[in-house]
């Protein structure tokens, strides 16, 4: 394990090695832009696959949308109810992977319970029984196991109050029960994909911004390189063709350092999400920002089930309760478009006011603003289509390729990022020729991962397996000969000390940010985060202590 634990380490001064070689000149066959789900995904496929791989993120690890979603491996549903079969069979197929063969360490079963109040009718109940229906044979038909997600059913008043002690109980009809995957966290996930494409062999470099993108092969904007767009499933992606074996540079800033480098590679991916139009200024987005609030789990009775809301006036759209097993839950989601594009999207009054109302109507004791903890938005990377509201646009991929060469990859999910990455390294392979085997990434267990057999006998504390997985025990010998690290960082937070010193030394976090805001997610309650600051940078000084 000790191997795997090294290969698979990221730190500041692999980082700076790395990141001199490829200044020096030296041309990797792919350069990944962006650290996001997609970009690690890409990065993974390709390195798994034997490709020399480099990705650069102008931030940190999942800095973008990925640190931002409901944190949900979806088997389709929402699909199905838009008649996309095609989507929906996809999504219950990654969600199989992930849940069974790459991740099952990071993402677990979750009951969801839609409670029928006198809000919902008699025959949307139906409609919805009978989606909830076609799920379950979707679960089935790519062999999901009924012991690892069952079967949807009705539940009883009595029942569905005993699994969500929070809900009014007047007119209450019972409930519709059914289970999906929930990951133990997002940014986990991204940083686990990033470690297991480390480890075998990919650069993956944070802090380092693409500027601008010249075709060595001087090919330039006019020649036709075949910029074949795919969206969604399905065979085959038209090679660029014809070109020149020249390799692409990217001009690109080290932001630690304030030095500009020239990276050169044989094909570039442009994996940047929302951002993805300023190295593809082809594609057109019609970005969407889904906030969630952060409450304390009690105000829901501190149940494990999820609750999905009818939204009133709306056509299958829900409200999301969605426990976080760290006495937190997250309520979401809005939909509102936006042209506004930043790192950080702040949700607007009315969105807040929205998911406290909707949720309200379900509670015994309705929750408003004085029970928020935090609140969060991100941006879904949409693509634009013909005049749908952006709730209504599809959740899609498409691999595009420039007339730069560069390939663009942007839409799906993080669900489905598996499946991303194969159709753009397919893309790559063939546009530069490159030499690679075959996709191996739905076979291939992401760091930590392994049955959930063995994951259960890891000798290590439950919160723990769920994050790290295998690896949990690395995490807590650090506390060997320093018991304080497995002290808590803060007052009524779970995460330790050991953790922090884990991220530093293991998972590239290289300052504050890194650590409270994506290692873990302490920041997404400002209060906690504020608390846990001496913490993050006594782990981040651990290094320097324990090396001289
Ligand atoms: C509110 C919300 C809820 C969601 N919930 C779910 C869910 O429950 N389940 C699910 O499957 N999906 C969900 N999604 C969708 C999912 O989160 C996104 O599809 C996915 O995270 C997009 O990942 P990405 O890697 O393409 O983009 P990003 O995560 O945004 O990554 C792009 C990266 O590129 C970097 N970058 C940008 N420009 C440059 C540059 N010039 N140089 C270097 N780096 C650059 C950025 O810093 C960023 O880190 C949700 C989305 C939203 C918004």
């Amino acid at each position: 394990m000790t191997g795997l634990l090294e290969r698979a380490s990221l730190t500041a001064e692999r980082r700076t090695r790395e990141l001199a070689e490829l200044a020096g000149g030296e041309v990797v066959d792919l350069l990944v832009v962006g650290g996001g789900v997609t970009g690690v995904g890409v990065a993974l496929d390709a390195a798994s696959r034997g490709l020399s791989v480099a990705l650069v993120e102008a931030g940190d690890l999942a800095f973008g949308t990925s640190r931002w979603s409901s944190k949900l491996v979806h088997g389709g549903l929402r699909y199905l109810a838009s008649g996309d079969l095609r989507l929906a069979r996809e999504s219950a197929a990654e969600r199989e992977i992930l849940m069974r063969r790459t991740a099952p360490h990071l993402v677990h079963p979750l009951p969801i319970v839609l409670p029928l109040t006198p809000d919902v009718p008699a025959t949307s109940a139906l409609v919805t029984r009978a989606g909830l229906g076609f799920g379950d044979l979707l679960r089935r038909g790519v062999r999901t196991p009924s012991t690892v997600l069952p079967p949807p059913r009705r539940l009883s008043a009595v029942e569905t109050l005993g699994m969500v002690p929070g809900l009014r109980e007047a007119g209450l009809r019972g409930g519709l029960l059914y289970w999906d995957g929930q990951l133990v966290d997002d940014a986990r996930l991204v940083v686990t994909i990033a470690r297991t494409a480390a480890a075998f062999g990919a650069r993956v470099l944070t802090r380092v911004r693409v500027l601008a993108v010249r075709d060595d092969a001087g090919t330039g904007p006019d020649t036709d390189t075949g910029t074949g767009t795919r969206t969604g499933t399905g065979a085959g992606v038209r090679s660029g063709g014809g070109l020149g074996p020249a390799p692409i540079a990217v001009q690109a800033l080290d932001t630690l350092t304030g030095r500009h480098c020239r990276l050169r590679a044989r094909a570039v991916v442009n994996a940047t999400g929302v951002w993805a139009p300023g190295l593809a200024p082809e594609i057109r987005l019609r970005p969407s920002r889904g906030t969630h609030l952060v409450l304390p789990a009690a105000v829901f009775g501190g149940t494990p089930t999820a609750l999905s809301v009818p939204i009133p006036g709306e056509r299958n759209r829900y409200a999301l309760v969605l426990p976080q097993g760290d006495g937190r839950v997250y309520v979401g989601l809005t939909d509102v478009p936006t042209d506004e594009v930043t790192e950080q999207p702040v949700p607007d009054h009315q969105e807040i006011t929205q998911l406290l109302n909707v949720v309200s109507g379900v509670l015994a004791t309705p929750v408003d603003r004085a029970d928020l903890l935090g609140v969060f938005a991100g941006l879904r990377p949409l693509l634009d289509g013909p005049d749908g509201r952006t709730a209504d646009l599809s959740r899609r991929h498409t691999v595009h390729v420039g007339p730069n060469r560069v390939i663009t990859v942007v839409g799906g999910k993080l669900t489905t990022y598996r499946r991303m990455a194969e159709d753009a390294v397919d893309a790559a392979v063939a546009q530069a020729s490159l030499d690679a085997g075959p996709c191996r990434t739905g076979r291939l267990p992401l760091v930590g991962a392994a049955s959930r057999r063995t994951l259960a006998s890891v000798p290590a504390p439950r919160r723990l397996v769920a994050r790290y997985g295998t690896q949990a025990p690395a995490v807590l010998e650090l506390a060997r000969h320093d018991p304080r690290l497995l002290e808590p960082v803060t007052t009524g937070v779970d995460v330790t000390r050991a953790e922090l010193v884990f991220a530093v030394l293991h998972e590239g976090a290289l300052d504050e940010g890194d650590l409270l805001d994506r290692r873990t997610r302490i920041g997404l309650v400002p209060a906690d985060r504020a608390a846990a600051l001496d913490a993050a940078r006594d782990a981040l000084s651990y290094r320097a202590a324990h090396t001289s």
